[in-house]
Order: C-alpha cells, then sequence, then structure tokens
C-alpha cells in the first residue's frame, strides 16, 4: 500500500505540517479523546486525536495569511519574540511560529501557532509519539451550484444560481486512519454519542470497556 503524504496548517497557516507515513502502523492511535484537558485545550466538546511515530511528522514555518492590515497587528511572525529556549527538547530544528507549553514535567508538551493560537497536538517524550488533531488537515475544496430564491417570491422559485465553493471530506483523506473508539469516556464527558464506536473509560488497552 502505497500512503499519500497529507499536509495540515493552523488557522494563518503560519505552521504548516506534513504527514508522511511510511507504512500504516505509524499512525499509533485514531479516537476520539473526551478527557477534560482536551476539552479545555480546544474549546471542544472532544477532539478526534491521532498519534504518529516520530519520522511521521515533519513542521515548517509558514506566511501567515494575515497581514497587520488586515487588523491582525502584532500577531504576525516577525513582532512576536521567539523564546530562546529549545521548543521541544534536542529538536533545534523546530520553526519559531511554534510554541510548546509543557503539561506533563519532562514528559508532555502542547503544540499551538504562535501567531494565531490555533491548538494542533502535541510531543509525547516519553513514547517519542506526535499527537495531531486532523481536522486541520488540508482539505480539498468543492465547488457546487445554489439556487438563489427571490426575496419578494411567493413561491420558493429560484432566481438565480450562484457558485458556492465548500471544504471537502476530511473523511475521504483519512480514510485508513478513521476513529476507532471513544477514549476517556468518563462522566467528564460533555455529550453522549451512539455511533456504534466502543468507548473506554481510559485509553482503549488498559481501561474498562463502558460502551
Ligand atoms: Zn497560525
Ligand atoms: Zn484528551
Amino acid at each position: 500500500m502505497s500512503i499519500q503524504p497529507l499536509t495540515g496548517a493552523c488557522f494563518c497557516k503560519s505552521l504548516p505540517y506534513t504527514i508522511q507515513a511510511k507504512r500504516k502502523e505509524d499512525c499509533t492511535l485514531s479516537a476520539f479523546c473526551h478527557c477534560s484537558k482536551c476539552q479545555v485545550l480546544n474549546g471542544a466538546p472532544y477532539v478526534w486525536t491521532t498519534h504518529w511515530v516520530e519520522d511521521a511528522i515533519t513542521w515548517s514555518q509558514g506566511e501567515s495569511k494575515f497581514t497587520s492590515q488586515q487588523g491582525q497587528e502584532g500577531s504576525t511572525p516577525s513582532t512576536t519574540t521567539p523564546s530562546s529556549n529549545p521548543l521541544l527538547p534536542n529538536k533545534p530544528e523546530l520553526p519559531r511560529t511554534m510554541q510548546t507549553f509543557e503539561t506533563m514535567p519532562g514528559r508532555k508538551w502542547k503544540i499551538r501557532c504562535r501567531v494565531c493560537g490555533t491548538p494542533l497536538g502535541s510531543w509525547n517524550e516519553a513514547k517519542r509519539e506526535w499527537t495531531i488533531w486532523p481536522p486541520s488537515l488540508d482539505r480539498p475544496t468543492v465547488t457546487r451550484q445554489v439556487r438563489i430564491l427571490d426575496p419578494n417570491g411567493s413561491n420558493e422559485e429560484a432566481t438565480a444560481t450562484k457558485e458556492v465553493t465548500d471544504v471537502g471530506s476530511v473523511e475521504d483523506l483519512s480514510s485508513w486512519f478513521r476513529p476507532t473508539h471513544h477514549m476517556f469516556f468518563g462522566p467528564w464527558r460533555t455529550i453522549d454519542l451512539n455511533d456504534g464506536l466502543p468507548a473506554y473509560l481510559g485509553y482503549q488497552a488498559n481501561s474498562e470497556r463502558v460502551k
């Protein structure tokens, strides 16, 4: 099986990444995580998380799609003061648009864009694995025609059509690493889901199945 490389980035595109998996097993986990840390860090009811072996992920420095003229003054890479400390242990080559936050001393760091603040994943020093939250993957765009309805019309008669561009499916891109289960599915969860996937109280490998 040949695996196509995938690309993704934060909202402002200053912190792009590439997923270059050599084999399917380079993705060591794909699940929906309901832990309270993921909820707070992402401002989300739960996250889709994926874990990758170290050499499958490459970070680079992109150009922000925002400029100060667009009301984003003070948030471009040139106006921030990058810290001189290493972002992650023994990884001097990381782009300075990356910001890291140590959530477990010496073990885990969360990763976000220094410019726009989008959380993108984390680094696990103990397991030497990256976490990527795949909603940030670059999607194909699809165009479709929509009908414009006459606001004064008595019936739903279309007066014209226009073309709109939508974000394409992330499901197609991730067909070989779709989420297989829910984890940290405890009382702290914000939503109950009935999508047919099994749910575990902690990590799948070492916790009780609750659904
Ligand atoms: Zn950004
Ligand atoms: Zn989590």
